[in-house]
């Protein structure tokens, strides 16, 4: 059977983490390391390894992930001062987790990418 990536272990419990959002198909926990004072991932229960494996058919769910972060953004206060949502995928972008994740950054001045 295929390794289940860290996100999944969160899931299922086998490693703690406090998942502070979840529905019938995403969930979102805070960065174990973060970059900035608010720094959250939020991940679709379903693994996909990176973005080039998404099609037409994940639509809707890459498009609830954005919704939920800007509701996670705004539990968090920071929808006005702003941040920053971003998919890092494979080695140039420093993928260290390969099951999608929508960063989501701010609560600070970030720098500029
Ligand atoms: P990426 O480099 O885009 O693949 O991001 C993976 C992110 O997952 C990094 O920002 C890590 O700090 C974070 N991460 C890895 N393990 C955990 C964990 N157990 N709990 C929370 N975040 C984690």
């Amino acid at each position: 059977m295929e390794q289940k990536s860290v996100f999944e272990l969160i899931l299922s419990g086998e490693l703690d983490s406090e998942i502070i959002y979840e529905d019938d198909e995403i969930f979102a926990i805070n960065d174990i390391n973060p970059v900035a004072k608010v720094h959250i991932l939020i991940i679709p229960k379903r693994k996909i390894e990176t973005i080039n494996d998404t099609s037409l058919e994940d639509q809707n769910l890459l498009g609830k992930m954005i919704l939920v972060a800007k509701d996670l953004a705004k539990k968090h206060n920071i929808n006005q001062s702003g941040y920053r949502l971003l998919f890092n995928t494979n080695s140039d972008a420093m993928q260290t987790v390969f099951h999608i994740h929508l960063h989501l950054i701010g609560g600070e001045k970030l720098k500029n990418i």
